[in-house]
């Protein structure tokens, strides 16, 4: 976990480029290798299968670009049958709830028929914020993967860690899986909003 003493001078979407701009030294290594210097708790091995989901939430953030939204993308997968996939849709649908998390969680309840998410993995490009981290907890989804570390409000390792807290389920985590591809989409994203 980076120093909280480590602020950049900025806000809003700026900072979300920042927080994604962030360099990681020799992290693209490591997170070929399946490794990160911040493991959170519980971090689980990544698979081939995971690699393949992780590459299809990919496409799904690319998708949320070329639709003008911050680039995040999510799919859930259970027993290897994927049932639900979305982007952030946060401007499309103005609406501030509209995270690609939310709408998979949304989607995969529907399929299943019930709020639990039993069995099932969640894969999103960018750590998860603390409304999509609570919707993780609240579906007892078993495990997390996720691509690029959010300093500013990923809440499995960065600003803060939801598995340390007193919630009553407790997810497996892998964060920093396509961590490079993930943080491209967003830096490329926000440098050309810089530029409009
Ligand atoms: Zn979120």
């Amino acid at each position: 976990m980076k120093s909280l003493t480590e602020k950049t001078p900025c806000s809003g979407e700026e900072a979300e480029a920042v927080t994604a701009a962030l360099p990681e030294n020799d992290d693209a290594a490591k997170t070929a290798a399946g490794m990160t210097d911040r493991e959170p708790a519980r971090q689980t091995a990544v698979t081939e299968e995971d690699l393949a989901y992780m590459r299809e939430a990919l496409r799904l953030a690319q998708e949320a670009a070329e639709a003008d939204e911050a680039p995040v993308g999510a799919c859930i997968v259970q027993n290897g049958r994927l049932i639900a996939a979305a982007r952030n849709r946060r401007e499309s649908d103005k609406c501030a709830t509209h995270h690609a998390e939310i709408l998979a969680i949304e989607e995969a309840c529907r399929t299943l028929g019930g709020w639990r998410l039993p069995g099932c993995t969640l894969y999103v490009t960018l750590e998860p914020c603390p409304m999509c981290g609570g919707a993780i907890v609240n579906a007892r989804i078993p495990r997390v993967v996720f691509g690029a570390y959010d300093e500013k409000a990923g809440v499995f390792g960065s600003a803060t860690d939801f598995n340390a807290l007193t919630f009553n389920h407790k997810p497996a985590v892998t964060g920093g899986v396509l961590a490079e591809e993930s943080r491209a989409i967003l830096s490329a994203y926000f440098k050309g909003k810089r530029k409009n």
